[in-house]
């Protein structure tokens, strides 16, 4: 007899599962029981549907990298016991620890999707509803017994983004994310029409689980006006081993001699600079204006068209890798998941 399908969900928190404080009014976390109690309708599916709840369940804004081990543990120790995995996070840091979980588990085969909602699931108007059942439905789709999305993603507001492609983009709105630069891997109505030609394939290996972050990096944010000094002091931290520089446009930075030459002495001193655009949509271009040549010429590492996002995890994880340094800038160059279009 063939066995059911099975989906493993965790609950990590967010505003899913949360409730108004009685005394306060604020949002809160709250167990899974609410949700599945809210959430009749899970029990409809012809699937195995397990659960595994973080103690305490966190609003997402406390995420942390060994959280992310955690999550990633999870889903290590339960990979051969389930068909695919939905994990039910708040939506604010939902595109980093997606986007880390797409680094964290190479060789993955079988669908992990995240979702969460902009109203609890006690409201009547929620977005949760629709979120977690269509994950559901996504996590479990297979196509000549294979999964049809075999890779890390978030699911919200009817449409499948690849998880390191992702980007929060409204705080109010039911469609939260976005992912300007790469198209969507499904778009569910009637029918949920998966985007196949977008989407990884299986490739039969097996899951390794890469879990230290080496956390020693900061993001310099670019902006009219920014001072010597607080370039040099983001430069200066001790024990800092990677920048992600946030440019203007294609990659453009201000051509000050001084603001080169901090960047260079950096480079110089074993820092990695990666060059990622403050843009939502488009690529860094080294060279395609002369404001950001000297940053090519320096050994600035163009982050293309990599989210912040996802350039920090990607970072994190590979510093933590203990790669020699050449290996590292080649490997923060190309795509490793699917999180870079060359
Ligand atoms: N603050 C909440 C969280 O990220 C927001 C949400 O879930 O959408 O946990």
């Amino acid at each position: 007899m063939e066995s059911k399908t099975s989906i493993l969900v965790i609950y990590t928190g967010g505003t899913i599962g949360m409730i108004n404080d009685l005394e306060t009014g604020m949002l809160l976390p709250y167990d899974f029981e609410l949700i599945s109690k809210h959430i009749p309708e899970i029990n409809n599916f012809d699937y195995d549907i397990d659960s595994y709840s973080f103690d305490p369940p966190i609003d997402s804004s406390n995420m942390k990298p060994d959280l992310c081990v955690k999550l990633a543990t999870v889903i290590e120790d339960n990979y051969e016991n389930y068909d695919g995995f939905v994990v039910l996070h708040g939506s604010d840091t939902m595109a980093f620890t997606a986007s880390a979980l797409s680094f964290m588990l190479e060789n993955l085969n079988k669908p992990v999707i995240f979702t969460g909602s902009q109203l609890p699931i006690g409201i009547i108007r929620t977005d949760g509803k629709e979120n977690f059942i269509t994950s559901i439905e996504i996590a479990a789709a297979k196509d000549n017994d294979l999964p049809i999305v075999p890779e890390v993603c978030i699911y919200f507001e009817n449409q499948l983004y690849r998880a390191n492609r992702t980007h929060k983009y409204n705080a109010v709105n039911f469609k939260a994310f976005s992912s300007l630069n790469y198209p969507v891997l499904a778009e569910a109505g009637v029918y949920i029409k998966y985007n196949k030609t977008a989407i990884h394939k299986p490739n039969f290996k097996k899951l390794l689980v890469h879990k230290i972050f080496d956390t020693n990096i900061a993001i310099l944010k670019l902006f009219p006006g920014i001072q010597e000094n607080t370039v040099n002091s983001i430069l200066n931290i001790k024990g800092l081993r990677a920048v992600i520089l946030e440019t203007y446009g294609s990659g453009n930075a201000p051509t000050d001699q001084w603001f080169i030459e901090a960047l260079s002495e950096a480079i110089k001193k074993g820092i990695i600079i990666v060059n990622v655009t403050q843009c939502k949509g488009g690529a860094v271009e080294l060279g395609k204006y002369q404001t950001s040549l000297d940053l090519n010429k320096i050994g600035i590492i163009s982050g293309h068209d990599i989210t912040s996002e996802s350039a920090i995890v990607k970072t994190m994880l590979l510093l933590g890798s203990n790669f020699s340094e050449q290996k590292l800038r080649k490997l923060l160059e190309i795509s490793i998941r699917g999180e870079i279009t060359l």
